[in-house]
């Protein structure tokens, strides 16, 4: 058997969440160490000769090398799991352990990581509650005592989280591309234009700057699309997607907490047609290949056609209270065990 190996010199702690990747990375830069020679160590140790995507034996040899208990870099479900629409039980949001989804690693706080770059999936979004500090992609952002952003993050991590929305399910980029389109619009002096001096930004024009600058904004827009009662009747076809874009624009601008304009209107629109279109797919959608006529039930349906479409509002409207209507044949429904594997991909409109 093997001989024990040399534990590494610094011993660093495992964030909260922390990614083995990262965890690695932090290590490495912890003793100056280059990654790649570090991989080289471990690779050596399982026998390998290339870099696997998944294997419980590097974060063993991981584990080993940092003289970390044996577990310490594995995720865990209890604390940090994702709740997903899955069909295992229903296909309404459910923290599901045979699915043991966690969210997208991102970014971790700077302070929390000793000032090295590691990523997480801790249930969260871009602020540590601990540091006050901002963090998502490539930007950072001292946001310390200031409540609204606080607030943000508490609901990201409650009730967003709760039904399946992280920053990388699309909801949130999408609440983020409806803010850009205000803003467009919005006069010279509010509070996201005095937030963007503030952090030294100078336009809005990327996902993540839109959320530094408006992260209690987006969030409570993101909230407002993934209401139920919200936008299952946006979602109604027999009505039109026109009218039915004038509510969800006031909704929104409700949510901004500013008067509403233009290009949110426009905007607003683009967003509803495209949805509509996404539900007349839905509707077409049969149950198998085979069978033709047997229309496939609606919250399967309503799953498969967000997806399929990219289109995220379809996966809050509640399947009981939209119209029963039987389409034009648009395709079949895939099987769960299908459909529980796709990652999901942001929306056509939303901020990338
Ligand atoms: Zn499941
Ligand atoms: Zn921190």
């Amino acid at each position: 058997m093997n001989t024990p190996l040399r534990t590494l010199p610094i011993s660093l702690d495992p964030l909260d969440g922390e990614t083995p990747d990262g965890f690695l990375a932090r290590l490495a830069q912890a003793h100056l160490l280059d990654e790649d020679d570090l991989r080289r160590v471990i690779l050596q140790r399982i026998g390998r000769s290339w870099w696997p995507a998944v294997d419980s034996h590097i974060v063993e040899v991981l584990e080993e090398l940092a003289d970390l208990p044996i577990g310490s870099l594995l995720p865990d479900f209890e604390r940090d799991g994702m709740w997903v629409r899955c069909g295992h039980h229903s296909w309404s949001p459910e923290k599901c352990a045979k699915c043991l989804r966690f969210a997208q690693p991102r970014t971790a706080c700077r302070t929390c990581a000793g000032g090295r770059r590691t990523t997480t999936i801790a249930r969260g979004a871009a602020l540590c509650l601990i540091h006050g500090e901002w963090t998502f992609r490539e930007l950072h952002a001292d946001v310390a005592g200031i409540s609204a952003y606080e607030h943000a993050e508490l609901t990201l991590r409650a009730r967003l989280w709760k039904r399946g929305v992280a920053l990388h399910t699309g909801e949130v980029n999408l609440a983020a591309a409806f803010v850009r389109a205000w803003y467009a619009g919005a006069g010279a002096s509010n509070p996201i234009s005095d937030r963007l001096s503030m952090f030294g930004v100078d336009a809005l024009d990327t996902y993540e700057r839109v959320l530094l600058c408006a992260y209690p904004e987006v969030v409570r827009i993101a909230c407002t699309l993934v209401s139920t009662a919200v936008i299952t009747p946006v979602l109604d076809v027999r009505m039109s997607a026109l009218d039915r874009a004038g509510v969800l624009s006031r909704a929104v601008a409700d949510a901004i907490g500013e008067p509403e304009n233009d290009e949110l209107r426009t905007f607003t629109i683009r967003v509803v047609g495209h949805a509509h279109r996404a539900m007349l797919y839905m509707y077409g959608l049969r149950s198998t290949r085979q069978a033709k006529y047997q229309l496939s039930p609606l919250n399967r349906a309503l799953i498969v056609a967000a997806a399929r479409q990219r289109a995220c509002l379809l996966r809050h409207a509640n399947p009981r209270r939209i119209p029963d209507i039987a389409g034009k044949v648009t395709g079949a429904a895939p099987k769960p065990r299908v459909i529980r594997k796709w990652q999901n991909e942001i929306d056509e409109l939303a901020l990338p």
